[in-house]
């Protein structure tokens, strides 16, 4: 073992003892104790093998040696038992992804042909067809793994399998496929971890008829980053439609009143304005292509973009102090003139847009006092109002692809496929990285079940034991963060309801109520800060924002000058609010994202599910580099490693009698001996090494973890 490679791979040249002298392949000599020594895999090829569970030795160092070996010869996936694994080429492979392709995978045997996407998703097809069951095909992993790609390849492979031709209009395989650049255009940024990043999560639910043919589709999605819309750090961008609108034709530029990307505030503060390889111009093009073929008329699209403008303009607008005391205004002439820009793209009312931004009314007890904001609280308001009206843009937009793509009312069979934000944990981790762990523990948890169950399968049908195989769950996790009363988001919205809390008010909260929760810990030096035990690890939250953005309501001002906006897109963006829903309490982001994963799961539970983990190698999104500590890390995030540890508390190696005595016929000549039968001839061998445990199913033997080491030992001996 080693710090930088995670496993090292060599030859005992030497045994003292408990330590062992080894020659590295690298060149270097190393002493290690035995315990964290690992046996090696003679009899694999070189080239790694396509199913790891084929390994003679399943742990760590096996597993990572085999993906290294098959990622150097540009083999990406490979499977573990039923889950795909796909390290991400960083370069494209479109040999991979042709029609010619997707031809030989359609209805090839699984295992058959070498690990693909298109393998995973044509079992899920024929499975659904055949048993008439819905399917899942869940892919996850970390930003930059690949997991939209892989989606997008799964996609393409429903729409050859189910396409059906249409006469007239476009087909729904084509809108759920074009849905995609649309999405990505609004939904999809350059962040440090990946220039085309998903900052939301999506779950394409498609449907069939009773012929296998598409008939519909619906979209959700979960959780669009806002916070991006105001705010970005060098070097990351802002959401891409905002550079496409400002690359567009110069008679779009006149129309909807902008200028070029680095006038603007929200994008001129990160110095990143183009992308490498990504020109704006043409994906502005595209994209309203795209929004056509989803069913985007011009003038709807034209509206669209107007409101991408007004948010940029709306950027530009600084404040400075007004004539009353503690009151403020418009900075200067500049400001004003964006403003008035806004409010001209918002068909609103100019002055309304600037009492909205710069006062608040406040209703205590039956009773509205106008307040004057100081320009920081201004800018805030200016801020909040950008992010409302971003979301609820992008909301507009899945709801409008929803629509004209179709539900198929009739549908009884679906393919839902999940491209969800893998688990994180960085230096920072604030209120969007404990919703997205939140939901990794929540498909851990289900990701368990499954992989328990189909062990369980597998021994039934080949009718052995498995009484002493244990479950591990994560439900006391879940039970901290969503149990209700009591959990961490429950707490959060009753701070939130109450006046004159603040961050540390919840923290202190915390602290009282979890103290003797094993799974939760106060960081040492920390007045705020809180840490969870993760099952793929500790994460230490900042609870500084917490409070801000969990609160989701449009301020009442911002709301009222929308709804009355002449824009008739615009107005609907802000239904009126009914009297009634204003006087309920208010709607936490953390609870409705509960109540959001809690409907997915319900779906995803009536669903047989198929995974794929993506990978990614390296951290600076180059092709041929695999730094050995960071994929094993990303394995055991994953749980690619947990299933194989379930697997290694039943019995995780498996042959088919024929090919067990192939390899240990050596060890027991006579039991060879031609009037054996190979389950004989198996049974007399094993009982010769003396060993005890195992279980020999009805076509296979069944060994304990180790006991392939044991035989290959003897079998060494002997030749
Ligand atoms: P994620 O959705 O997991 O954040 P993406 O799917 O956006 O990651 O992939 C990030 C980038 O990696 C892509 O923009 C692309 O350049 C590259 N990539 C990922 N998967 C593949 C693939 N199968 N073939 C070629 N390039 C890929
Ligand atoms: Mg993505």
């Amino acid at each position: 073992e080693d710090a930088d490679e995670a496993w090292m791979d060599g030859q005992v040249e030497e045994v003292n003892g408990e330590d062992l002298v080894i020659n590295c392949t690298n060149g270097k000599k190393a002493t290690v104790n035995l315990s964290t020594a690992f046996p090696k895999d003679t009899e694999s090829p070189r080239g790694g093998v396509e199913d790891m569970t084929r390994l003679a030795y399943l742990h760590e160092p096996g597993v990572l040696q085999n993906l290294k070996s098959r990622y150097a010869l540009n083999e990406i996936y490979t499977y573990t038992g039923n889950i795909l694994i796909a390290v991400n080429p960083f370069q494209r492979l479109p040999h991979l992804y042709n029609n010619h392709m997707m031809g030989i995978y359609k209805g090839a045997e699984f295992g058959e042909l070498s690990p693909h996407p298109f393998a995973i998703t044509d079992r899920a097809y024929r499975l659904m067809i055949n048993d008439r069951i819905s399917q899942a095909i869940l892919v996850s992993g970390e930003s930059g793994a690949g997991k939209t790609e892989s989606t997008k390849s799964l996609m393409q492979y429903l729409a050859f399998m189910g396409g059906k031709a249409k006469a007239e209009g476009r087909s729904v395989q084509e809108q759920i496929l074009e849905s995609n650049p649309v999405l990505e255009a609004f939904g999809n940024a350059k962040t440090v971890r990946n220039n085309n990043s998903s900052r939301f999560g999506k779950f394409v639910e498609i449907q069939f008829d009773q012929y296998g043919k598409i008939s519909g589709a619906a979209i959700r999605t979960y959780l669009l980053e806002r916070s991006r819309v105001c705010q970005i750090s060098d070097p990351e961008r802002n959401y891409h439609c905002f550079y496409m609108l400002c690359a567009s034709p110069p008679e779009d530029r006149d129309k909807f009143k902008v200028g070029e990307a680095k006038t603007f505030h929200y994008l001129n503060q990160s110095n990143c304005i183009d992308l490498n390889g990504f020109d704006d111009s043409k994906e502005y093009i595209e994209t309203r292509r795209a929004m056509g073929i989803v069913g985007m008329s011009n003038d709807e699209q034209d509206a669209i973009f107007k409101v991408v403008a007004a948010i940029l303009h709306l950027g530009n607008i600084e404040f400075g102090e007004g004539s009353e005391p503690d009151s403020s205004a418009p900075k200067d002439d500049k400001s004003k003139f964006h403003l008035k820009t806004a409010a001209e793209l918002f068909m609103c009312d100019a002055k309304g847009l600037e009492e909205s931004l710069c006062k608040r009314v406040m209703a205590t007890r039956g009773e509205s006092i106008t307040k004057n904001l100081d320009a920081k609280g201004a800018a805030l308001s200016r801020d909040a109002l950008s992010r409302i009206v971003y979301s609820r843009l992008f909301d507009w937009l899945v709801n409008k692809i929803n629509s004209s793509i179709g539900q198929d009312p009739d549908s009884k069979i679906l393919i839902g496929v999940l491209d969800i934000y893998g688990f994180e944990s960085f230096k920072t981790n604030s209120f969007e990285q404990f919703c997205i762990n939140l939901t990794n523990e929540k498909l851990q948890q289900h990701f368990n079940q499954h992989v328990f169950k189909m062990e369980q399968e597998e021994y039934t049908k080949e009718e052995i034991d498995w009484s002493y195989i244990q479950f591990v769950d994560n439900q006391e996790i879940l039970d901290l963060i969503e149990k209700k009363p009591g959990g961490i988001i429950a707490l959060l919205d009753e701070t939130c309801m109450l006046r004159n809390s603040t961050h540390e008010t919840f923290a202190e909260k915390l602290y009282q109520k979890y103290k003797d929760n094993p799974h939760f810990s106060k960081p040492k030096f920390s007045r705020s800060d809180f840490t969870v035990h993760h099952y793929a690890g500790n994460v230490t939250y900042q609870t500084d924002l917490f409070l801000d953005k969990n609160i989701d309501y449009a301020v009442n001002e911002h709301q009222i000058l929308l709804n009355a906006s002449k824009c008739p897109f615009v107005s609907s963006l802000f239904p009126p609010v009914e009297e009634a829903a204003k006087n309920t309490k208010f709607t936490s982001i953390g609870s409705s994202f509960k109540q959001q994963l809690q409907s997915l799961l319900e779906t995803l539970s009536a669903t047989e599910p198929h995974y794929i983990r993506c990978i990614k190698p390296n951290n600076v999104l180059k092709p041929a580099i695999f730094e050995n500590s960071n994929v094993l890390q990303q394995l055991r995030c994953g749980g690619v490693l947990e299933a194989i540890r379930i697997s290694c508390l039943g019995y995780p190696t498996r042959r088919t009698f024929y090919e067990f005595v192939n390899r240990f016929g050596i060890l027991h000549p006579k039991a060879l001996s031609k009037g054996n039968t190979e389950i004989t001839s198996t049974k007399m061998i094993l009982e010769k090494a003396n060993l005890v445990g195992y279980q020999i199913g009805k076509t296979k033997v069944f060994l304990r973890a180790g006991q392939m080491a044991e035989l290959d030992a003897l079998r060494t001996e002997v030749l």
